[in-house]
């Protein structure tokens, strides 16, 4: 998708801090942090939002969990706590139009929604 602006941080035409990197996954500090650790995880795979995941895609969605999870260790968060989200479309808040998973510690978050 050449008007993306994750699948240019995927081929590297935009900077990124990466925090990690495999065939499928990517993650990347959020560029303007709403907690401590703030880091976005997606696949390399241009996928728009959650409702363009299918059935074949079980594994990558699960590598994303997955993925967050070893961060949030890698970080110090794993037992004071984090948050993953996942914003779809306009209601769900969703402004970057490539599927990603929000990993979000390192302070109390408080209410779950507005
Ligand atoms: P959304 O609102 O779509 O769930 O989250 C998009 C996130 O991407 C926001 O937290 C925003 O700060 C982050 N973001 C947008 N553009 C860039 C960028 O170019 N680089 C990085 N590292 N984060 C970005
Ligand atoms: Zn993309």
């Amino acid at each position: 998708m050449s008007d993306c602006v994750f699948c240019k941080i995927v081929e590297g035409s935009i900077p990124s801090a990466k925090v990690f990197e495999n065939e499928s996954v990517l993650a990347f500090r959020d560029i303007a942090p709403a907690a401590p650790v703030h880091i976005l995880v997606i696949p390399k795979r241009h996928l728009s939002t959650m409702n363009d995941a299918a059935p074949e895609d079980a594994a990558l969605l699960g590598e994303l969990l997955l993925v967050a999870q070893k961060l949030a260790a890698q970080e110090g968060i794993a037992e004071s706590g984090y948050r993953l989200i996942n914003n779809c479309n306009s209601d769900g808040g969703q402004t970057a139009y490539h599927l990603h998973v929000h990993l979000l510690g390192g302070r109390p978050l408080g209410a779950l929604v507005e």
